[in-house]
């Protein structure tokens, strides 16, 4: 039955720009910290105040404009949004709506059928609430105004998405832009990353959209997978049954795994809109689009292209290193130091990210010099410590950012490259095992594998394999 139905979904996502200050105000945006600390006249609504616009915030919401492709409204303005609630001091929320900083963009995620576009309606610049701390033992609700004033930029999306995986896709993409750009954590957990899911259904192939519900409170990426599966069949469980859906906002209880109505949807109108008058409008000139464009750091898709051209390494490689921006970082500068990509990005695809893998560390969390990881490469490629070995001593950069030169010394790691010592261990193993050595001459090839292995043991895995194999060759051809 459910399969007769398509899901439609768009986003409205707030993000918290990384501003040392507010938006209009020149308290600190920190978060946590005491209730209230970060507070003054202006964010805490009291009479009188005027609001300064913070420059930052502007240039943070351009680089991101220009980065999801929009187009930016070089004369943009504010406007007063009214409504009460104790978490807003004001009584009203400075934001935009008649003229939002950006529109018309778009950015592309990779579904299992290919890329798909998901345009982006606008994005608007706007200041965060207080919070509500509501304390059921005591029946009493405290505000805390840190939060209050704290820039956001809302970038609402067309209703292009049809799947949970096609949201987190979308939602992944623009955390990712929002952390290479620097302007923002978006670190879901702590609210600098919130999405608004607004969903809807309809019978597969027909047009029209079906009436659609929007809700909030998601807080990771797997409550907004659970909110949808479950507000997509209540809907649909109510068309079924001949009733309608009702245009309401919801809240999503991950814990019940159940949605509740918060309000019939509100409509522009019940705000009062009106032009913000303690601002001006804020004028974007062209040069300073320019100077923006000009310091925008490269972004994931080129960085993936000049790895391909410029370091000449597979497409696979670059995007896997390209995933976050520290990785990225890393896999540059040790290139940088040791000119050998190639082998850079091995190392990293392979051992470096087993461990991760393996210890479970995040990508923000890796904190070894690309030094010691280029000085390890040099000394595996000079012969100076076996494969064998160069993996033991990663093992000890990634967890405690061992210096390799010194660690090899300390623990006599370095290769056995004497021809003397290498030929006086392979003899012994040769002599020791006669069973071995007549297999191999009677045409078994695994049983070279036997001596090779022996050898490499009583050489405590410090000698080149090739070396070593090459020594077993002629020993042996040697004996016939
Ligand atoms: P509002 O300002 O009232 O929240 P908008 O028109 O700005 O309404 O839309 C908000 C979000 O809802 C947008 O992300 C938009 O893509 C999405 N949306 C609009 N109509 C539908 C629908 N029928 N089904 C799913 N999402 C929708
Ligand atoms: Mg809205
Ligand atoms: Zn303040």
């Amino acid at each position: 039955m459910t399969g007769q139905y398509e899901t439609v979904i768009g986003l409205e996502v707030h993000i918290e720009l990384a501003t040392k200050t507010k938006i209009f105000c020149g308290c600190s945006t920190e978060f946590g910290g005491a209730p209230n600390i970060h507070t003054c006249p202006v964010c805490t609504g009291m009479p009188g105040a005027l609001p300064v616009l913070n420059k930052k915030v502007v240039e943070y919401a351009v680089a991101l404009g220009i980065a999801t492709n929009c187009r930016i409204t070089q004369v943009c303005r504010f406007d007063r949004k009214n409504y009460f609630y104790p978490d807003n001091p004001q009584n009203y929320q400075i934001s935009q709506l008649y003229l939002p900083i950006a529109r018309n963009g778009c950015v592309e995620i990779e579904t299992p059928s290919g890329t798909k576009k998901i345009r982006i309606h606008e994005m608007h610049m706007e200041e965060d609430a207080g919070k509500l701390v509501h304390n059921e033992w005591d029946d009493t609700s405290l505000v805390d105004y840190n939060r209050s004033g704290v820039p956001l930029v809302e970038i609402v999306s067309e209703p292009d998405m049809r799947s949970a995986d096609e949201v987190i896709a979308y939602l992944e993409k623009l955390r990712m832009i929002a952390q290479y750009l620097g302007v923002s954590d978006c670190k879901l957990q702590e609210g600098s990353m919130r999405a608004d899911v607004n969903l809807s259904v309809r019978r597969a192939g027909t047009e029209e959209f079906g009436t659609r519900t929007e809700m909030k409170n998601l807080n990771s990426f797997k409550a907004i997978a659970h909110a949808i599966e479950g507000e997509r069949m209540r809907q649909i469980e109510l068309l079924e049954a001949g009733k309608e859906v009702v245009q309401e906002t919801r809240r999503w209880d991950d814990n019940k795994e159940h949605s509740y109505a918060m309000r019939s949807k509100e409509d522009a109108r019940d705000y009062r809109y009106f032009p913000e008058p303690d601002l001006v409008p804020v004028v974007i000139s062209d040069q300073w689009i320019s100077e923006i464009k000009a310091r925008q750091p490269e972004l994931r898709p080129e960085k993936i292209e000049r790895y391909t051209r410029e370091f000449d390494i597979p497409r696979y490689d670059a995007e896997l290193l390209t995933e976050s921006w520290k990785i990225a970082d890393i896999f540059e500068k040790t290139v940088q130091l040791c000119g050998k990509p190639k082998k850079v990005s091995n190392w990293m695809m392979g051992e470096m990210f087993r461990l991760m893998k393996e210890k479970g560390k995040e990508p923000e969390e890796l904190d070894f010099s690309p030094e010691h990881l280029a000085k390890l490469i040099e000394l595996s490629d000079q012969g100076a410590i076996s494969s064998s070995v160069a993996k033991k001593v990663f093992e000890h950069i990634f967890a405690e950012n061992a210096d390799p030169e010194k660690y090899v010394e300390e623990q006599g790691l370095m290769s056995v490259s004497d021809e003397g010592a290498l030929r006086e261990a392979v003899e012994k193993v040769i002599a020791q095992n006669p069973r071995a050595v007549a297999d191999y001459k009677g045409g078994r090839q695994k049983a070279f594998g036997a001596i090779m292995g022996q050898s490499m043991r009583a050489l405590k895995g410090k000698a080149d394999p090739a070396a070593v194999t090459k020594i077993i060759r002629e020993m042996l051809d040697a004996q016939q």
